[in-house]
């Protein structure tokens, strides 16, 4: 079967987005349900990779193409740019998953020096030269790479010399001279006219279209939003409708549901004789959607009747694209709408409550990011606080920064470690390396559907738009408040914006935690409450709990946060580092351990510090009490206790050449020498320690048991995991085993798999992954560090990677995303099964977790899910994410 490389927008449906994009296959869909759709056609992913890999369309696609357009042409009675009445064609991009704003689209194909005459006589001079006009400048930019300023420029002249305001004011003569202007730029810059063939300017724009997946910012946001660089986009040809073409034309976007709130309503933006951008672009300030009904009754009722049906359809939210042609109404685009992650909750809920999903599909809507957005801290205003200005709340989250008012100054202040606020009249795409510098963005134009607002709820970023109170002076770098006296902002200064509520406030404002947060720590009864993000959350975090298989462990070394581990949800400690306790006054202690130079000094050491270590485990078995609770023995390199050796040496030869004695401690210098690494994290640490420093590891244990021992006496129950860190080979994990029982069995313990005290081990090491069904001999249980298993599986190390080399190995898409954030489950991910397998074919039912940064990573949580493992384990903070993410992985694993 040959590979088809174009489809008629009366073919696809919406399942088919990775082949026709998100907007070809959407566009289908309307058609297929009856909705009015320009007729068009989509020219698939497949000819785009093609093009991407070999720099040329696939052969077939000109004849495809042919075709198709001819289908469009009988259609509409029109042929691509006839002179006397022109079929005019948008070119469209469209990738699998949607990225607003960050590929190109040309519109008016098919004018040139002839058909803008026939235009012109069907629908008006001024009309006609206009669409010439932004045609030359889309396609001047987009498919001939010319600066947009080149073209805007122009305008500026135009418009000073004609004395005009606004783009609107120009004659038809002026814009005629425009289009003259702008074939001599295009001539100037590209040695070449401008194509007067319909079908050149189709194919090259077609092509554009292709190449702007790789184009700069298309590549940046990928990244940001983790999209595979190897999907490829679509690329849409689509029937003009024009919504420019005269009073009772107009064109804009609205959502099905307040996309901020998820409140059921009328929510957009139009604009009447305006084209498609100059709503997004913010060009001129939109109108809100309901004053669409005195404008053009019978389109407006029209277009509530397709949201209605489009959200019936979706059982979604949607966003819509529209446009009015002289009183008809055409759709041109609707997905399932992007919203905030407060949104994205209520709207599950509510959506259940219609009885339109079940539990399982609104658990399947939210997400764990989305989570995490909401337990970010919020503004408190109890103080004194001064309100700048109040405008659109566009993208929520509370932000402090010091406001600039270019990207280019973002960057580079956030790159000092300044937290900046992005101020701008509005973005463009060329803002997206500002924009993600800055804390957060602020516009003085725009709505809720503007660039900004769109780019920063999808980054997550809080957003204030349209604050029109701001008079913005570029040159000055200034900003003016507008009213009496108003308030002079210099760069620099700090304000506060609050994208939940879109107000700006002077200096900075003091953040409070979030009502989610304070409900997960117990101070908000999810019963009574007011908030109905609370009881949303509430809900769907319980769904959660009741499908996943994975428990839910924390990360903690200290009672206290594993007190509030336990308020959050942790099922148990699934690690407890001990190191953290042997820093502050220890550290004395742990350097005395060092130094011993015979047995008495060493037991001394120890002996001190076994109560201190006991009473640690006291305190966290209290907080955990009924809990397992796993305790990793002694795991860094010492040297970490003690000086830094560079330091040291250089006290040490600065003090024998000023003639000084006993300044630096002789035994100090030699230990620290013995015991200097060239890859400490290759070096004596974990297991090793354990077997080579006589009395740690059994000191630790004895305090461990004991501590267990006195939290029985209190009453207490539960259970301990003592964990032996950086096994390769499972006879070392025996020695410790050995000394380990043998004092657990002095103590009053038998231990094993199952009962009160087990003894297992970490697999750190592909060694331990690839030897595993071994190991399990002598475990009682295993527990996936996937730091290091990471680290030494990729031999990359954590610390000085991710500064480093990482950036370039993202931006060559090496991996989308590091590797230490998201598990890495191709390589890393199939140690963890191969030993999970052979794991568990030595012990039937050996239990498993995972206790690296990866626990708390939704992706993460998915793949621990589908390889069997019983529990994942993260910091405290991310157990509520960590749930939500088991639950839904359990339902989404089939
Ligand atoms: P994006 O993916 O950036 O939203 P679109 O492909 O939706 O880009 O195009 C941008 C705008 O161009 C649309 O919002 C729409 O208003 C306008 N547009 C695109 N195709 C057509 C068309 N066939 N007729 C009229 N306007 C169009
Ligand atoms: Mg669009
Ligand atoms: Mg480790």
């Amino acid at each position: 079967m040959t590979t088809r490389y174009v489809f008629d927008f009366a073919e696809g449906d919406k399942d088919q987005k990775a082949l026709l994009g998100g907007k070809g296959a959407n566009l289908a869909e309307m058609v297929k349900i009856g909705l009015p759709v320009p007729p068009g056609f989509t020219i698939t992913t497949d000819a785009c990779r093609v093009y991407l890999k070999t720099g040329a369309a696939p052969a077939e696609l000109a004849g495809e193409v042919t075709e198709h357009l001819a289908g469009v042409e009988k259609a509409m009675g029109r042929t691509l740019g006839d002179p006397s009445d022109p079929l005019l064609v948008s070119v469209r991009s469209g990738a699998m998953f949607s990225m607003p704003g960050m590929m190109e689209t040309v519109l008016n194909i098919g004018l040139n020096d002839q058909s803008v005459q026939g235009l012109a006589a069907i629908a008006g001079e001024r009309f006609a030269w206009d669409s010439y006009r932004r045609l030359l400048q889309m396609f001047g930019k987009t498919v001939l790479d010319i600066e947009s300023h080149e073209f805007e420029s122009l305008i500026d002249a135009m418009k000073a010399a004609r004395g005009a305001k606004q783009d609107l004011e120009l004659s038809a003569a002026d814009l005629q001279e425009l289009v003259a202007q702008f074939k001599g730029v295009i001539e100037r810059e590209t040695g070449s006219p401008f194509p007067q063939a319909p079908r050149a300017q189709l194919d090259a724009a077609i092509e554009a279209v292709f190449r702007s997946w790789v184009g700069e910012r298309a590549v940046l946001y990928r990244r940001q939003e983790r999209i595979s660089h190897d999907l490829g986009t679509a690329v849409n040809v689509q029937t003009m409708v024009f919504g420019n073409m005269s009073e009772d034309s107009g064109t804009g976007v609205c959502f099905t549901r307040d996309p901020g709130t998820g409140e059921k309503g009328v929510y957009g933006d139009f604009l009447m004789n305006a084209q498609g951008e100059d709503v997004v672009a913010g060009i001129r300030n939109a109108r809100p959607l309901h004053e669409l009904e005195g404008e053009s009754p019978a389109a407006y009722r029209q277009l509530l009747d397709n949201m209605a049906r489009l959200e019936a359809h979706y059982k979604d939210l949607c966003d819509i694209e529209f446009t009015i042609e002289r009183g008809k109404l055409w759709m041109l685009q609707t997905r399932v709408g992007k919203r905030t992650a407060a949104a994205a909750f209520k709207i599950a809920c509510q959506l259940v409550d219609e009885g339109v999903i079940d539990d399982d599909e609104a658990l399947r809507r939210v997400t764990g990011a989305q989570l995490t957005m909401l337990m970010f801290p919020r503004f408190d205003k109890s103080g004194d606080v001064t309100t700048l200005t109040k405008a659109v709340a566009a993208s929520p989250g509370a932000a402090v920064g010091r406001i600039v008012l270019n990207s280019t100054d973002a960057a580079e202040w956030a790159g000092r470690g300044e937290r900046v606020i992005l101020v701008r009249t509005e973005t463009n795409p060329d803002d997206l390396v500002g924009m993600i510098a800055s804390e957060g963005i602020l516009t003085s134009r725009g709505g809720k559907t503007s660039h900004a607002a769109v780019i920063a709820r999808g980054m997550g970023a809080p957003c204030v738009c349209g604050a029109e109170d701001l008079l913005i002076d570029f040159a000055a770098k200034t900003v003016t408040v507008a009213g009496d006296g108003g308030v002079v902002l210099r760069e620099g200064d700090l304000v506060s914006i609050d994208g939940a509520t879109g107000e700006v406030f002077l200096g900075e404002v003091p953040v409070q935690a979030s009502p989610v947060v304070e409900y997960f720590e117990g101070a908000i009864d999810p019963a009574t409450a007011q908030d109905d993000l609370v009881t949303a959350v509430h809900r769907l975090v319980t769904v959660a709990d009741a499908r996943r298989r994975l428990a839910v462990r924390a990360n903690s070394d200290n009672p206290e946060d594993s007190a509030r581990a336990v308020r959050f949800g942790a099922q148990g400690i699934g690690l407890c580092r001990t190191e953290h306790m042997f820093l502050g006054d220890r550290r004395q202690l742990v350097e005395q351990l060092i130094l011993a130079e015979d047995e008495a000094g060493r037991a001394a050491a120890l002996d001190a510090l076994r109560p201190l270590q006991q009473g640690d485990f006291e305190g966290i078995f209290a907080a955990m009490d009924g809990k397992p609770v796993n305790i990793r023995l002694l795991d860094p390199p010492l040297h970490e206790f003690l000086p830094d050796l560079t330091s040291l040496s250089v006290a040490a030869a600065v003090a024998e050449a000023k003639g000084e004695q006993g300044t630096v401690d002789a035994h100090l210098l030699a230990a620290v020498h013995r015991l200097h690494e060239a890859n400490p994290m290759l070096g004596l640490r974990g297991v090793r320690l354990g077997l080579t420093i006589p009395g740690l590891f059994a000191m630790q244990i004895r305090a461990i048991l004991s501590a267990f021992t006195a939290h029985k006496a209190r009453g207490g129950t539960g259970s301990v995991e003592i964990m032996v860190p950086l096994i390769g080979d499972v006879r070392e994990l025996r020695l410790v085993r050995e000394e380990a029982e043998a004092i657990a069995r002095e103590l009053g313990f038998e231990p094993g798999a199952g009962t009160e005290v087990s003894i297992g081990t970490m697999i750190e090491l592909p060694r331990a992954a690839l030897t595993a069904g071994q190991i399990a001999d002598a475990a009682d249980f295993f527990s996936f560090g996937t730091n290091d298993l990471t680290q030494t599986t990729w031999g990359f190390s954590r610390d000085d990677a991710e500064g480093g080399f990482f950036s370039a190995y993202l931006d060559k898409g090496v991996f989308p995303v590091s590797p230490f954030e998201t598990l890495d489950a191709t390589g890393v991910g199939r140690l963890v099964r191969l030993a999970v397998t052979e794991g568990r074919e030595t012990k039937p039912g050996l239990k498993t977790g995972v206790c690296g940064e990866h626990g708390g990573d939704p992706e993460s949580v998915h793949f621990f899910h589908t390889a069997g493992l019983d529990y994942v384990s993260c910091s405290p903070f991310r157990v509520p994410v960590a749930r939500l993410e088991a639950g839904r992985a359990a339902i989404m694993a089939h």
